[in-house]
């Protein structure tokens, strides 16, 4: 499996293209903004898209699905409890900074447990509510160990949970028992920010050391 992290947009937030370096099958995850751009890198990595995984319906994760979706015929997924987020802009909050952002309605909606495959790779999705009702974090565990944490998790902090849907005590619930019972030398690969591993955030992130416990 390889990682390629774009961060896109006003916000920052990182778009990941992940494939699968046997068969070229990739998944965007999160494509926030830059819709040309990923397309560009897509196209020469030769990469062969056919999932579009959004972490979350926040507007700025999402802001390239439709484009994406037409350029590349992937199918787009989101956790259920955020799948309204994509059509409506009061959920995706840009109608709270002042825009209107919709997108189009997800293919699939995504559960606890589900299994995405990306060629060779095998994707599971944890729903770890709190920064959003349908906040998702997808985990890898071969051949790589990783977990990409939307914005749940970051390097240093957690995800806000004053927004609508969100909930404090559910994000310090979903980073306890989804997320801490990974093993240390998990990659954490963030939805704003630069990469971490489970192991540095146990030790080093200060909200877990005073907060979840
Ligand atoms: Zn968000
Ligand atoms: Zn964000």
């Amino acid at each position: 499996m390889k990682v390629i992290a774009m961060p896109v947009g006003e916000l920052a937030a990182n778009c990941y293209i992940v494939y699968c370096e046997n068969t070229r099958k990739a998944a965007v995850i999160d494509p926030g903004a830059d819709g040309q751009r990923i397309l560009n890198r897509i196209q020469y990595e030769g990469l062969n898209v056919e999932h579009i995984l959004l972490t979350h319906g926040h507007f700025d994760h999402i802001g390239a699905v439709k484009f994406l979706k037409e350029q590349l015929g992937a199918a787009v997924a989101i956790h259920s409890g955020d799948a309204q987020a994509l059509t409506d802009a009061s959920r995706n909050l840009s109608a709270l900074m002042g825009g209107h952002l919709v997108q189009v309605p997800p293919d699939v909606l995504l559960e606890e447990g589900d299994i995405i495959a990306v060629g060779d790779v095998r994707m599971e999705v944890l729903h770890t509510p709190g920064h959003s009702e349908g906040s998702a974090c997808f985990v890898v565990n071969s051949p790589v160990k990783a977990v990409f944490t939307g914005d749940t998790l970051f390097q240093g902090a957690i995800g806000r949970s004053d927004f609508p849907g969100g909930s404090y005590g559910q994000l310090i619930s979903s980073i306890r028992d989804k997320l801490l019972v990974l093993d240390d030398d998990y990659t954490i690969y963030p939805g704003h920010g630069l990469k971490s591993t489970i192991g540095t955030e146990r030790t080093a992130n200060p909200f877990i050391r005073y907060y979840v416990k």
